[in-house]
């Protein structure tokens, strides 16, 4: 008997009608004979309600009490989708994260899994109950309830996945799999039949909205193949999994173009150039608990230099408190803050031995008039930052440019 963890999303279970059509699915998967844990998020968009209703009752609401109440969220899709299986006379059991064993640190509101004890979900298994366990959410070793940050309830499925030696973790959502870009504004991106791990690793750290970054580190540190497929239409989508040796040579370098809107950009101007001041201004960040993406610092010529670098916008303002206060000991002429940046990046295996891949880039944008503020490569990766009104543009040319167009 095999096993299989599934996973589905707010959109999969945003009314009666989807609960029941998705409770049909498991009922199907458990007579044929598969072993099924579901891990399942809130309903629709309730997750969003109740944190506008904390900011309605607190200024800066957070914390333990915050993951209490977000929590309940995921506690009322379980509860009624276990029901909806029961109805279907297969034996079901719903359990909140802390029941299903998955422990957690304790930073509330991010909160990293340390240990799942899946004894108690493996004897339901055992009795043959379909385990139903609440996403995105578990107990902190201080014995808090956590939560494990928005869209958290992909790395629920998949660290169960693991927990349980599952065979595949199958991701439900309302899209019909991985897409070469984001369908909605590049209307020729194609549905992708396989990724690697380190492609969905690089796709989801820039903007492949899919799947969650941590989702995806999970699986692939335990090796855990991922099918991410549609709750509306049930048609296979996109396997995520090693792919080794047995990938198609004839294959694109580029698999796929993604961007992110989500970012700033912050320059301190005027730098000296000696060593330690780096070291000094992203230490302070990472204590201030800023996490900063691209760095760029340039060669100075006059013994003075900038240094730009991008957070998450949400946290451009924390950063540029952290540079003001640094600005005296660092001895630096000043720090500006630039909110219109987005990033669009090319990603793919075949990048590693395909000399020219970022010059292509580089030429697509140019001939599309379209400028370049900062680069940042990895092996299967270059990220470009252009101005927020063109990347829409930037995507679907260099679509076009790496023969993804469908
Ligand atoms: N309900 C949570 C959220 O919206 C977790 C999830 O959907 O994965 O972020
Ligand atoms: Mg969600």
């Amino acid at each position: 008997m095999s096993l299989i963890v599934q996973k589905f999303g707010g959109t999969s279970v945003a009314d009666p009608e989807r609960i029941a059509a998705v409770a049909d699915h498991i009922a199907r998967t458990r007579k044929q004979g598969h072993g099924v844990v579901v891990a399942v998020s809130a309903m629709g968009k309730s997750t969003d309600d109740l944190i506008r209703l904390a900011n309605e009752v607190a200024s800066n609401p957070g914390g333990r009490e915050m993951d209490m109440l977000l929590t309940a969220g995921e506690r009322i899709s379980m509860a009624l989708l276990s029901m909806a299986i029961i109805e279907r006379g297969i034996p079901a059991v719903s359990f909140t994260g802390s029941q299903a064993g998955i422990v957690t640190d304790s930073a509330h509101g991010k909160a990293k899994i340390l240990e799942i004890k899946a004894d108690r979900l493996q004897e339901a298994l055992d009795e043959g109950q379909v385990c139903i366990v609440a996403g995105f959410q578990g107990v902190s070793t201080g014995r808090d309830i956590t939560t494990l940050g928005r869209g958290g309830s992909d790395t629920t499925a998949v660290a169960l996945a693991a927990a349980l030696r599952a065979d595949v973790c199958e991701i439900y959502t309302d899209v019909s799999g991985v897409y070469s870009a984001d369908p909605r504004i590049c209307p020729r991106a194609r549905r992708l039949t396989e990724v690697s791990f380190d492609e969905m690793l690089e796709m989801a750290a820039t903007g492949g909205r899919v799947l969650a970054l941590r989702s995806v580190e999970f699986a692939r540190r335990y090796n855990v193949p991922l099918h991410v497929r549609s709750s509306f239409t049930w048609e296979p989508g996109t396997w995520v999994r090693d792919l080794g040796e047995d990938r198609n040579m004839e294959e694109a370098v580029v698999t796929g173009v993604t961007h992110d809107a989500s970012e700033a950009k912050l320059t301190i101007t005027d730098v000296p150039d000696r060593p330690g001041i780096a070291a000094l201004v992203f230490r302070s960040l990472a204590s201030a608990g800023v996490n900063v993406d691209m760095i760029v610092q340039n060669v100075s010529h006059s013994s003075l230099t900038d240094i730009s670098f991008t957070v998450p916008s949400d946290e451009a303002a924390k950063a540029e408190a952290v540079v003001v206060d640094q600005l005296g000991t660092i001895g630096a002429d000043g720090v500006t803050v630039d909110s219109d940046i987005a990033r669009v990046s090319i990603i793919g295996a075949g990048m590693k031995s395909h000399p020219g891949v970022a010059a292509t880039m580089f030429e697509t944008l140019a001939d599309n008039g379209l400028n370049i503020d900062m680069i940042s490569t990895s092996t299967i990766r270059t990220s470009c930052v252009v101005r927020r009104d063109d990347v829409e543009r930037a995507v679907r040319s260099l679509h076009t440019a790496f023969g993804l167009d469908a």
